[in-house]
């Protein structure tokens, strides 16, 4: 194996074709312009919440993207759903719309996937 002088801690190992990735598909059914998000930050870096608290909006659409949906229920109540994370996306994802249907889809209701 070729030596790039650093490692993946096994912590942060992930196989993505061993996740459950159904509920992520559905958001990207609903919410289809998350299909454009190119992971800039914009959102987390206008975040109203994160003002206040250690919520980071990238890093928990991104780790419902790779179907890792632990724990993102109490994260996503931080989210007071003022919006302006929508309005400064570069790429238009809807991100009041994501929030509101990962929202929904970690709801027990969800839970027949
Ligand atoms: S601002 Fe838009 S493109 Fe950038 S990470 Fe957030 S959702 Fe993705
Ligand atoms: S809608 Fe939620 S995630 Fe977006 S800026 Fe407002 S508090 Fe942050």
């Amino acid at each position: 194996m070729a030596n790039f002088g650093f490692s993946i801690k096994k912590t942060r190992s992930f196989n993505l074709s061993q996740a459950d990735l159904r509920k992520a598909d559905r958001l990207l059914e609903e919410v289809p312009s998350y299909r454009l998000c190119i992971g800039c930050g914009g959102c987390t870096a206008t975040c109203s919440a994160r003002q206040f608290t250690d919520f980071d909006i990238r890093k928990v659409h991104n780790t419902f993207r790779r179907g890792q949906y632990e724990k993102l229920a109490d994260e996503l109540r931080k989210c007071m759903l003022c919006g302006k994370c929508t309005l400064v996306c570069p790429r238009g994802v809807n991100l009041r719309s994501l929030i509101i249907n990962m929202r929904q889809l970690l709801t027990p209701s969800h839970e027949t996937f």
